[in-house]
């Protein structure tokens, strides 16, 4: 294709999701102004100068970072419950013309003038996994599947993430039991799934699996592949989405991934990532050098990503995101409604705006390629269609759910994000008694 067409198409509005960035934005960052390409690519030099503290920030940045900006992050990491970790190449992509508003920003340095009061109904382990977990480090929820967690540490850490109570080190706020590799530990755990044969599928989670050394990644796989009645692992890792230069460039985690796969394939089971988009801001060429390599060697990729306010929360950055990941040949999968965590208030959206998204993001695209839009029902009930609710309480933002063949018999309660309410509803959720009067009516028009 001619550079005069490939500039002509690029201008197609139709076409943006194709539309790849390329440029050096790194070397935007006064530290990172002479790093070459080929530096800039090496996994190596990636981690290295991966940003680990708030001094840091201001380091890379120089004359960016103001005394505003500065003093934000810091009141930031007072309150948040995740520690710093960000990769120079999604660290690059952030505006920092416009910290406040850039969505990557808000995914992964948090600031302290962006934080709300949690919700009365928050938990740490909003989704139970501790309660269903039967031996360390495995959740056994539903009947066929399995959660594993090898590791508690990320090559970046997440604002919002779900298991902020055990991911990534302790905090101002927070005391955390992390952990790293544990060989024995993981046995017991393939142990338990040996004697449980109705499991079929492991989610290989954490953590994240890139930060597993080839040797590690491949001890997991193979022990579990060798159980008869596994026929399904899914290595999870935000890689991909923050750090791809792993994917093109660190040949022994490439190499290691791709013989566990074929390791499966030999049997007849299926060995694929799943991945963790959230902003077409995210996706570069460099995104797509990754999904490339791996689209070649048979890999299949599906993404899941969360639903956050000022992130992705608008069809056209929905519609955007889905049609990009289709083109790189990542399957969009999920997109969660977020999880009640702590910290988490400000990235949370109304059950409502999960429902009318999924409602405009459908038929843009081939319904394979269409993300399903879910709620993990907290308490444990497992992850259910958005508008698969009993009842919808919208004035006061209560959703009660069930989950017949999880956990029969049971109701469960999702609740929108407070400061969303009209002032009206806010003012009923300040009394505990209203508010638990509102919810038991709620329950009682599911239960009777
Ligand atoms: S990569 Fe996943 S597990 Fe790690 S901090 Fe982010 S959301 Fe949490």
């Amino acid at each position: 294709m001619s550079e005069a067409l490939k500039e002509d198409l690029e201008k197609i509005p139709e076409l943006q999701h194709r539309n790849f960035r390329n440029d050096e934005f790194w070397k935007k960052i006064p530290a990172w102004s002479n790093v070459s390409r080929e530096e800039f690519g090496n996994h190596l030099w990636q981690l290295k100068h991966s940003i680990k503290k708030i001094e840091q920030v201001a380091k890379a940045l120089g004359p960016l970072c103001t005394p505003e900006l500065m003093s934000d992050l810091e009141a930031g990491q007072r309150r948040t419950p995740m520690n710093i970790r960000i990769t120079p190449y999604i660290f690059s992509l952030i505006d920092w013309t416009n910290p406040w508003d850039d969505p990557i920003r808000k995914q992964f340095l948090p600031l302290g003038s962006q934080f709300l009061d949690d919700h009365p109904y928050y938990q740490a382990d909003s989704l139970g996994e501790d309660t269903d977990s039967p031996v360390a480090m495995l959740t056994h929820r539903y009947p066929d599947k399995v959660l594993f967690l090898p590791t508690t540490i990320c090559p970046v850490y997440c604002s919002y993430c779900t298991r902020s109570r055990i991911i990534g080190g302790s905090t101002e706020s927070v005391d955390k039991e992390t952990y790293g590799a544990n060989q024995k530990k993981w046995d017991q755990a393939f142990e338990y799934i040996l004697h449980n044969p109705l499991i079929e599928d492991v989610v290989i989670s954490g953590g994240d699996s890139y930060m597993l050394t080839p040797k590690q990644l491949k001890y997991i796989g193979e022990s579990l592949l060798k159980i008869p009645h596994i026929r399904r692992i899914r290595y999870a890792t935000k890689g991909i989405a923050i750090f791809p230069q792993k994917i093109t460039s660190d040949d022994d985690w490439f190499n290691a991934l791709c013989e566990v796969h074929e390791f499966g394939k030999s049997f007849g089971k299926q060995v694929v990532i799943h991945t963790h988009f959230s902003s077409p801001k995210e996706i570069t060429k460099w995104s797509q050098d990754a999904m490339d390599r791996l689209f070649s060697a048979g890999i299949i990729v599906r993404n899941q990503a969360v639903l956050q306010d000022g992130v992705n929360n608008s069809v056209e950055t929905m519609v955007k995101l889905t049609r990009s990941l289709g083109f790189l040949n990542v399957q969009p999968y999920y997109v969660y409604m977020h999880d009640m965590v702590p910290g988490c208030e400000h990235f949370r959206t109304t059950l409502r705006e999960g429902i009318e998204i999924e409602k405009a993001v459908r038929g843009t695209t081939a319904g394979f390629n269409t993300p399903t839009f879910v709620c993990d029902l907290p308490g444990g009930g497992g992850k259910r269609h958005v508008a698969s609710y009993e009842y919808y309480d919208e004035e006061n933002g209560i959703s009660v759910w069930k989950a017949p063949y999880v956990k029969p018999g049971e109701v469960f309660t999702y609740f929108d994000p407070i400061h969303k309410l009209s002032p009206e509803a806010q003012k009923r959720w300040e009394n505990e008694h209203t508010r638990e009067a509102m919810i038991k009516e709620a329950i009682k028009k599911v239960t009777g």
